[in-house]
């Protein structure tokens, strides 16, 4: 992982995307990036060194402190620029983005001597024997270690999706019947201890690379509070999860198709609560909650307070529950129709109640409490 990289591991991360020739073996590459700064005239010194040594300056096992040396007695980071220079504006734009941090003022026309400077300038330091951080016992556990160590703990308190805000990507990728991790563990702050869950986060693939190219102290600070608020939910999703839904309820779902439909209803009328909470495009959406509440809303409004006056059932919790719940699914990035069949079916299953008595539950909290918020004026 990147938290163990020398400066050149680093450096190499971040051009290998774009400069790595397809095949191209990380030796290869690492040795490539190493000559491209040289100038070779009779010196044979980097010839010695093995192919094994290019690959653990690729990867960051060792630093570069004797090529460092080497390079330093004829350095041509002039040819530098030429090797990185390139009239791809992707290959620019990703350059200006992954190089902000260490090149300020990075931009499109200066990128070349600016990203050799900080070759040039990371030579040195490795040329010094600055030594490569010492791993520490901790710093040692692979990422497959901590995948095998917490994966599921940090997919459990995610439920299953990237947890990254607008990331779509669910943790696991189901296909003829088998589910597939899609998910790496990653550290979130290197400078503290990684083997800690509060400093692991499971993110999908995409958000993975991501983060790990754009490690800013910013980025940092912001997938901090990701987490804090991931913990935040699991924690109150426990506390809800072990408040068994109330018997009540059941008894509710039991005796929705005894009770008597309203009547005389008029069907051109939509209930102002629903048209002002359901998106106006989402037309079955709205038509179903609409019929549900036309005809149910007042038995079933009755039959809560039948059962609130018994004191057994707790209307104001049990709409507490189906709030929290909606919350989950939206904060999930999912659309109107999508959080209520999720809903429909949570409450299908810890009631174990019939799907379409569950809808029509479902609507009537939609109607009565906060599911989905009316938009703002
Ligand atoms: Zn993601």
């Amino acid at each position: 992982m990147s938290d163990l990289k020398t400066e050149f591991a680093e450096f190499v991360s971040k051009l290998a995307p774009y400069y790595q020739k397809p095949k191209e073996k990380p030796e290869s590459f690492a040795k490539r990036l190493l000559s491209s700064v040289y100038l070779e005239e009779d010196d044979n010194d980097s010839n010695e060194l093995l192919p094994r040594t290019y690959k653990s300056y690729y990867y960051g096992d060792s630093n570069i402190t004797k090529p460092a040396k080497i390079i330093l007695k004829s350095p041509d980071f002039a040819n530098f620029e030429n090797f990185i220079e390139t009239d791809n504006e992707d290959t620019q734009e990703y350059l200006c983005q992954v190089f902000e941090k260490e090149c300020p003022g990075i931009n499109k026309d200066n990128y070349p001597v600016k990203i050799s400077n900080y070759y040039k300038a990371l030579v040195e330091r490795a040329g010094k024997g600055r030594r490569a951080k010492k791993p520490t016992a901790e710093s040692v556990t692979k990422e497959a270690d901590l995948k095998e160590k917490y994966g599921a703990t940090l997919v459990a308190e995610e439920n299953g999706h990237c947890p990254v805000k607008g990331c779509p990507n669910s943790l696991f990728i189901h296909s003829d019947g088998n589910s597939i991790e899609n998910y790496e563990v990653l550290v979130i702050d290197p400078s503290l201890s990684k083997n800690k869950q509060h400093n692991l986060i499971a993110l999908c693939p995409t958000c993975s690379r991501k983060y790990l190219l754009q490690r800013s102290a910013d980025q940092i600070l912001q997938m901090k509070e990701l987490k804090k608020e991931i913990l935040q939910n699991a924690k109150l999703q426990e506390s809800l999860a072990d408040e068994k839904i109330e018997d009540e309820i059941c008894a509710v779902l039991d005796a929705i198709p005894n009770l008597t439909q309203a009547k005389d209803v008029d069907l051109n009328y939509t209930p102002v609560a629903l048209k002002e909470k359901i998106d106006s495009q989402n037309v079955m959406l709205l038509n179903r909650a609409k019929a549900h509440v036309d005809l149910y809303f007042t038995p079933l409004n009755e039959k809560f307070k039948e059962l609130e006056a018994t004191r057994k059932f707790h209307y104001e919790r049990f709409c507490t529950q189906v709030r929290f719940m909606y919350f989950k699914f939206r904060d999930q990035g999912m659309d109107q129709l999508t959080i209520y069949n999720s809903m429909v079916t949570w409450l299908k299953q810890v009631t174990n109640g019939d799907e379409y008595c569950c809808a029509i539950v479902i609507s009537y909290f939609i109607k009565d409490c906060e599911v989905f918020d009316a938009p703002t004026k």
